[in-house]
């Protein structure tokens, strides 16, 4: 095949340049979880440039540089530029199945990096073609996604009056908690406090990121149930424990960190390891990879959510593509990342409201960049400097607590 052998086809579009950045953008608050606290999130964004004058954007994104994985923005940018360019530039980018081939014949591992890489390609032939990404991937069955608020401020009080103005926007009533850096009790009554504020309003569910031991989550686990909490995220961090917790206790136990793309979740699945998955296309390697996570998941029995690295509005949106195709989606989504940076890079903002996000319609990811936006916060914007008004003037204001007006508005 040609594309395999290095050369396009005659009259096929072919890619002239990779293109990679990195943005800094800040946080509408510290971002408390038990790996990191996040003060700001960096975005590696890549842009793949073709002979037909399209130009596919993706984005890879970690949560608290190294904290989470073995992936970070800046090493993502390293193996991008050096590694997965080369085997891209030349080659016919109307084929993008053929070019992640050629990519896993020389990149191992890399999943973050890959993903980003894949949902350019995507986004480029979904523009080519004028097929939303979804469409490329099989075709959506729904136009919206439920969307659950994640409350980490580290602060009962500002947690519960978070959760309240979401609820009064109408933007959030499913509610995640980051717990696990504090002792047990501590957090059992901060989630307890929590649910006793919102009742029936609110649904609460508690995301542990593997601090806890397998005892320690045995314990809290039981208490979690009674707390009123419906689910909790990976509580401990091997998958063989996560086995023996399963429906020991009636609160669902979903599966985060030990996914880390199709085979893993089979392995998960195997042993009946999780009631729920948290797909994330990133952790899944990619956004094919992030359905066949889902086929595994819908043969085992388990139950999906659609997950975040926290990802800005590019990897966001590429996400909510593949979340769109899913034949289930029986506990929503949380793809909120955009809403927790103070800044806007998109012409034109997504679309969150009632309880939902909008899934783009358009050709592609269905976004387009603001790239004043884009050049100011890049990294070594100095030596791209460009004149932009000064940032407040033109921030969008995501903090409900700091403006609720503004929120109403954007929502
Ligand atoms: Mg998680």
């Amino acid at each position: 095949m040609n594309t395999l052998s290095g050369n396009a086809p005659p009259h096929a579009p072919v890619i002239e340049r990779v293109e990679t950045l990195l943005l800094d953008l800040p946080t509408i608050r510290p971002h408390r979880l038990s790996v990191a606290t996040m003060n700001g999130q960096t975005l590696m964004l890549v842009r793949i440039h073709s002979s037909d004058g399209i130009t596919g954007i993706g984005e890879g994104t970690t949560i608290g540089g190294l904290a989470y994985g073995g992936e970070s923005p800046e090493g993502m940018k390293l193996a991008v530029d050096t590694y997965f360019a080369p085997l891209l530039v030349g080659a016919d980018a109307s084929r993008p199945q053929a070019l992640m081939a050629r990519i896993d014949s020389a990149i191992k591992d890399n999943r973050f990096a890959r993903s980003a890489v894949e949902t350019a390609l995507l986004d480029a032939q979904g523009k080519r073609t004028g097929l939303p990404v979804s469409e490329l991937l099989g075709g959506r069955r729904r136009e919206r996604l439920p969307v659950a608020w994640t409350l980490a401020s580290g602060d009962t009080a500002r947690d519960i009056d978070e959760a309240e103005k979401m609820l009064a926007l109408r933007r959030h009533s499913v509610f995640k908690l980051k717990i696990g850096a504090k002792p047990l009790d501590e957090d059992i009554a901060h989630v307890a406090a929590i649910k006793r504020a919102l009742g029936d309003r609110g649904a609460v569910r508690v995301d542990v990121n593997m601090a806890w031991s397998e005892l320690q989550a045995a314990r809290g686990m039981a208490a979690l149930a009674d707390a009123g909490c419906e689910l909790v995220e990976q509580p401990v961090a091997s998958a063989a424990a996560l086995s023996r917790l399963v429906r020991r206790f009636p609160v669902a136990l979903m599966a985060d960190e030990s996914l880390h793309g199709p085979e893993s979740a089979f392995a998960i699945a195997k042993v009946n390891g999780a009631d729920v998955f948290a797909v994330k296309i990133e952790q899944s390697g990619g956004l094919h990879a992030a359905q066949r996570v889902a086929a595994i998941a819908d043969a085992a029995g388990i139950e999906l959510y659609g997950g975040t690295m926290l990802e800005g509005a590019v990897g966001t949106i590429a996400s909510a593509q593949v979340f769109a195709t899913f034949a289930k989606l029986q506990w929503g989504t949380e793809l909120f990342g955009p809403l927790l940076l103070t800044e806007e890079v998109l012409a034109t903002p997504l679309d969150y409201s009632d309880f939902q996000l909008t899934v783009p319609a358009g050709p592609g990811l269905g976004i387009e960049l603001d790239e004043e936006r884009v050049q100011f916060f890049r990294r070594d914007r100095s030596r791209h400097s460009v004149a932009l008004a000064p940032v407040a003037a033109t921030s969008t204001n995501n903090d409900p607590a700091a403006d609720p007006a503004a929120m109403a508005k954007e929502a």
